[in-house]
């Protein structure tokens, strides 16, 4: 199966920080030919929200309804986020490979982190103690997006941060913890890039080896 087909149907619910599964929703992302946008609109933003639990079914249903009411509204909303997707992207993947974020880049987050923090939040009991809570008094149609920008910001001030790592996939881009004990994890899945390239390697020896055996006359090979 291909891996977009399996990330449309199972989106990445546990499998990493919320703002890391935001930023993956892009397939293939380093490829011209292959990149697969998963957002496709408002609508699929509002379903990825849901689904990966940061938005609940009644404020989806009613943010849908707002959508159909205030397309133009809906559409700013939904350029709005894949540009801050698209922000984390180069933060994250440029800490990966030179330890620093673009100056300009970092700017532009902490203007969104200050427009999320002044809205109104607070802690709610949880299973392991308290957890945020964000509640939009307004007439707010991009609410989904205050739980990712504190889901960046805390790991971008986290001891983690330096767990994050890139698939090492030359196509595949997309980020993930290495929660590895020896922080040797090269992939952004074992059953996606790591078998495939497990598979590769694999084909690599034995064409290698087929090819020497050929040389040395012991099999004969077209
Ligand atoms: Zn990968």
């Amino acid at each position: 199966m291909l891996k977009g087909e399996k990330c449309e149907e199972t989106p990445l619910l546990g499998e990493g920080k919320l703002c890391l599964d935001f930023v993956n929703t892009v397939d293939w992302r380093n490829s011209k030919t292959r990149k697969k946008e998963m957002l496709h609109d408002f609508s699929a933003l509002i379903s990825w929200s849901k689904q990966i639990g940061i938005l609940e079914d009644k404020t989806a249903q009613i943010l849908f309804k707002k959508a159909l009411k205030q397309p133009n509204k809906a559409k700013r909303v939904y350029e709005k986020t894949i540009e801050l997707r698209e922000l984390l992207y180069r933060i994250f993947s440029s800490m990966v490979t030179t330890d620093q974020a673009p100056s300009h880049d970092l700017s532009i987050f902490n203007k969104y982190l200050a427009d999320s923090m002044g809205k109104s939040c607070c802690l709610i009991p949880s299973a392991n103690g308290f957890a945020w809570s964000f509640c939009s008094e307004t007439d707010s149609m991009d609410l989904f997006l205050d739980p990712i920008i504190k889901s960046a910001a805390d790991l971008l001030v986290s001891p983690h941060l330096k767990r994050v790592k890139q698939c090492a996939d030359d196509a595949c881009g997309w980020l993930f913890m290495d929660k590895s004990r020896n922080s040797s994890r090269r992939w952004c899945s074992m059953k996606d890039c790591g078998n495939r390239a497990k598979a590769h390697r694999h084909y690599l020896r034995k064409r290698q080896g087929k090819k020497e055996r050929s040389v040395t006359g012991v099999v004969s090979v077209q």
